[in-house]
């Protein structure tokens, strides 16, 4: 087990924010897994699973336990079944994928981190989310120390859910996960983004060209990680879209001159953009709040401005969210995850 002690948290996550973990771990196969469990059993600290650092927000006093970063790596191919390590880097999974001409996870091109983070916030965007792809999840029980393999079925997936982030928080670590994907299918052109980006073309996109697609749309809406670029100091879209009452819904609408998006939700339900309840809470693409932001291309991305701290990243989430309770009395819940 490679086992380091007082390393900064930051540099493994894309906010780029937090202090030191006590001790991390690099963890290149299953075996240092349990290790590191056990060790922060003998220590009596509490231990974090990390990944690409891609959902985080560190505190600036960092982690007082056992960090672990999941780094095993490796795909073994089978047909359309891909059994692939935690530690394989997402996007380049779904580029050899589209590349195989195998199609279901062609429209989660560019989004950031690991494969074993995937299944954990049931990783969506832009028409599909890795539930309806993944066959089973290979997991280390921290409980049992024993190796299981869990069947989606089992894994109780829903919008940005799973038992991952849910019941059995802490309880598994990812280190594999199955996918099968399906040869020579059609891509998915369901979200209006997408449709619009072909609305021209006669015949039928390739995987490739939505994946491309895909990665255009998420550059422009500042959502794909480009080295350099400011808005990129994220992690991503920092509020879930909120699930009301269709109750709820249609006041809120009724007192608005213009239509108030939804998404589809479940039987008396209904999903509004989280997004256009900020804006609309008075909040403009490019707020500015210390060194802490929201992107100048997507008002639900808080970024680090530079030099940012988790506790300013906490003072502008504090007021989004107030302004928009006060104005629609709807509590946003953020998407990442916070250590410390
Ligand atoms: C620019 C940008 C765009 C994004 N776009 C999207 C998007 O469109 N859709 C979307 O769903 N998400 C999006 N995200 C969020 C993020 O990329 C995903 O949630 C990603 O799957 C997180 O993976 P990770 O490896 O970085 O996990 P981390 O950030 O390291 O961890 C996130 C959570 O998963 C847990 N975890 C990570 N790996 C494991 C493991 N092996 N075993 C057990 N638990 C684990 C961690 O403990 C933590 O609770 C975006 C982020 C950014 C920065």
């Amino acid at each position: 087990m490679l086992l380091r002690e007082q390393v900064p948290l930051a540099p493994y996550t894309t906010f780029g924010i937090g202090g030191p973990a006590r001790w991390l771990v690099e963890a290149t196969d299953e075996a240092s897994l349990v290790e590191a469990v056990q060790f922060a059993r003998e220590k009596g600290v509490p231990l974090f699973v990390l990944g690409g650092g891609s959902n985080v927000l560190v505190s600036d006093e960092g982690f007082p336990g056992v960090v672990v970063h999941v780094a095993l790596r490796g795909i073994d191919e089978e047909g359309n079944r891909f059994q692939v390590a935690a530690g394989e880097n997402w996007d380049d999974f779904v580029s050899r994928a589209v590349g195989g001409n195998f199609a279901g996870i062609e429209c989660l091109a560019g989004i950031p981190g690991t494969v074993g983070g995937t299944p954990v916030q049931n990783v969506g965007a832009y028409g599909q989310e890795v539930a309806e792809t993944i066959a089973s999840v290979r997991v280390l029980d921290r409980e049992r120390l024993s190796f299981a393999e869990l069947p989606a079925a089992e894994c109780g997936f829903s919008y940005r859910r799973s038992l991952f982030n849910s019941t059995q928080r802490d309880r598994y670590i990812v280190t594999r996960v199955d996918y099968a994907l399906t040869g020579g299918a059609m891509p998915a052109v369901r979200y209006p983004d997408v449709q619009r980006a072909f609305q021209d073309r006669r015949d039928s996109p390739t995987l490739a060209e939505v994946a491309a697609a895909v990665r255009e749309i998420r550059h422009r809406k500042g959502m794909l990680l480009v080295e350099g670029e400011p808005d990129c100091r994220s992690a991503g879209s920092f509020f879930k879209n909120p699930v009301v009452e269709q109750a709820q819904y249609e006041a809120i609408a009724a007192r608005e001159s213009s239509p108030v998006p939804r998404y589809p939700a479940a039987p008396g339900f209904v999903k509004i953009p989280a997004a256009w309840l900020v804006e609309h809470a008075g909040f403009q693409k490019g707020f500015v709040l210390g060194r802490a932001g929201l992107s100048s291309r997507h008002t639900l991305a808080v970024i680090n401005r530079g030099g940012a701290t988790a506790a300013e990243i906490l003072a502008l989430r504090d007021r989004v969210s107030e302004e928009v309770e006060e104005c629609f009395g709807i509590r946003l819940e953020p998407e990442p995850v916070w250590v410390g």
